[in-house]
């Protein structure tokens, strides 16, 4: 049985509240009837960063009114509960989608998370994970803190309210050499939206202008859906605070200049949409270089190139290209099958793929493929597909990773397993191509991914390829 109704603080931290997170925010300078209808619109551009539960908060300065619940956004926000958010006067609103792993998924930890405090109300919505949020919470517990969720957000929230300061910016100053993790939050309070990135920006946070409003929102593809105006994005950190006055920025790091970078590389690889820019690199076009780069290391002897759709079309576009062969739909995505990659047992895993994923035996008899995939986790969805793709009568199959081994696991906000339950986690590469059962399998080299996102390494985080933590877990 998973741990539902297990106290929090007994949980694994690293097992049971990583989450994958989008976040939204808009603060409106004249008040806005709309604004709900805004953040439904941009939660929807984020869904593919959480597909578990969504919620909205509202505000007119005075009330917030909010609503979350587990579903996808347009079944949280398609139908009555839209226009029960509404405020009148509303200025601000804040969204949050989520995707967590199965135990922890329970109503209290859906995000915004709402706190009163003597500070005031206020509404806070986290992509990232605290690596020290166990600690911290035993700490606050004992010192007589109750809390209410499994989420690390609650840790923050409990921070700011017992702070001195008296406002939640000077507080975050004050509490903020404590966190250690990933963190981009949205804080919604009093009249003021203030938007945080942890001093190495392992997720990002970008800064959009729609007529009198600005929004904060976790990729520019939010901006694209409602026709914002991307501006820039936070900085590593940096605290962003928009009120009435208009936007500040404050490094609330000592060490901004001095602090190494750590912008989560897997964020190209798999988790941003391929519209959105991070970096000022179009992440579709990273993945096509990516794609070039893995054909032009290799020796490719095959008919024709089939992505796994959708998280490998990008890479074997840009691998059709450079090596010269077609680029084949020998494989359909059913796009209403939701997502594999949670599914708490190996079976369901892997019969939810055969329901993902549909071979076109026109396409695939009788050929040798080069099957691209963006990357390979646990190995479920790779050996399922190639077991279909054979029944479908492919002569030979060729299995290209548009990622360096998957080997260790992800400490910053991105759900991936303990290293025992990773196919690279202790085996090489020619183990696993056994174990999947391919003809050959080729994984992108780490340096080829560097390069072809184009950051310096001692800037973007490698670990799950590397092992090389910016922040040691347990620390
Ligand atoms: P596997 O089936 O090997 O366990 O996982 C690989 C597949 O899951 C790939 O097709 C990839 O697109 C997807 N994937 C990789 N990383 C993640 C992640 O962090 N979250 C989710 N939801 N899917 C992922
Ligand atoms: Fe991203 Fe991997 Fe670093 Fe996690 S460990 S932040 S997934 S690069
Ligand atoms: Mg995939």
């Amino acid at each position: 049985m998973e741990q539902e109704f297990c106290r929090p603080s007994e949980l694994n931290f690293k097992n049971k509240l990583h989450e994958e997170c989008g976040i939204f925010g808009v603060y409106s300078f004249n008040s806005n009837s709309k604004i709900s209808e805004l953040c439904h619109l941009g939660l929807l551009a984020l869904q593919h960063r959480g597909q578990e539960s969504a919620g909205m908060a509202v505000s007119n300065y005075n009330e917030i009114k909010s609503y979350k619940a587990q579903g996808l956004v347009n079944e949280v926000f398609g139908g009555e509960e839209l226009s029960k958010l509404k405020l009148k006067e509303a200025h601000m609103v804040l969204g949050h989608v989520r995707y967590s792993t199965g135990g922890e998924d329970i109503p209290e930890n859906i995000q915004p998370l709402n706190v009163n405090s003597s500070k005031g109300k206020m509404s806070l919505a986290h992509n990232g994970h605290l690596l020290n949020a166990l600690s911290l919470r035993t700490e606050l517990e004992n010192e007589g803190s109750i809390f209410h969720t499994s989420v690390d957000t609650e840790v923050l929230a409990h921070l700011l309210a017992r702070a001195e300061a008296a406002d939640i910016p000077t507080a975050f100053k004050e509490i903020h050499s404590k966190l250690k993790g990933a963190y981009s939050i949205i804080i919604l309070e009093g009249e003021r939206l203030i938007g945080l990135r942890d001093p190495k920006g392992f997720r990002p946070l970008v800064i959009g202008k729609l007529d009198d409003s600005y929004i904060m929102a976790s990729e520019t593809c939010a901006f694209n859906t409602l026709g914002a105006e991307f501006i820039r994005e936070v900085e590593p950190g940096e605290m962003i605070i928009i009120d009435n006055d208009g936007l500040k920025s404050e490094f609330y790091s000592n060490n901004q200049h001095t602090e190494q970078k750590s912008l989560c590389i897997f964020e190209f690889i798999y988790f941003a949409r391929p519209d959105s820019y991070i970096s000022g690199r179009n992440v579709h076009q990273v993945r096509r270089e990516i794609g070039r780069m893995l054909a032009r290391d290799s020796i490719v002897k095959a008919d024709i190139v089939v992505p796994v759709p959708d998280s490998g079309v990008s890479a074997a576009l840009g691998f059709a290209e450079e090596s010269g062969l077609p680029y084949q739909r020998g494989l359909i995505r059913n796009s209403y099958s939701g997502r594999t990659f949670i599914l708490p047992t190996q079976k369901m895993r892997e019969l939810k793929v055969r329901v993902k994923l549909n071979p076109v035996k026109e396409v695939v008899s009788g050929l040798r493929l080069a099957v691209i995939d963006d990357s390979i986790v646990r190995g479920t969805t790779i050996n399922s597909l190639i077991k279909i793709l054979y029944k479908s009568g492919a002569k030979k199959i060729d299995v290209y990773s548009a990622s360096p081994q998957i080997v260790y696991p992800c400490y910053y906000g991105i759900d991936t397993p303990e290293q025992s339950e990773l196919i690279a986690g202790d085996s090489t590469v020619e183990e696993i191509r056994d174990m999947i059962g391919a003809d050959s399998l080729t994984y992108l080299s780490l340096l080829g991914l560097i390069s072809a996102v184009g950051i310096e390494k001692d800037q973007v985080c490698t670990a799950c390829f590397d092992g090389d933590y910016p922040i040691k877990p347990g620390s």
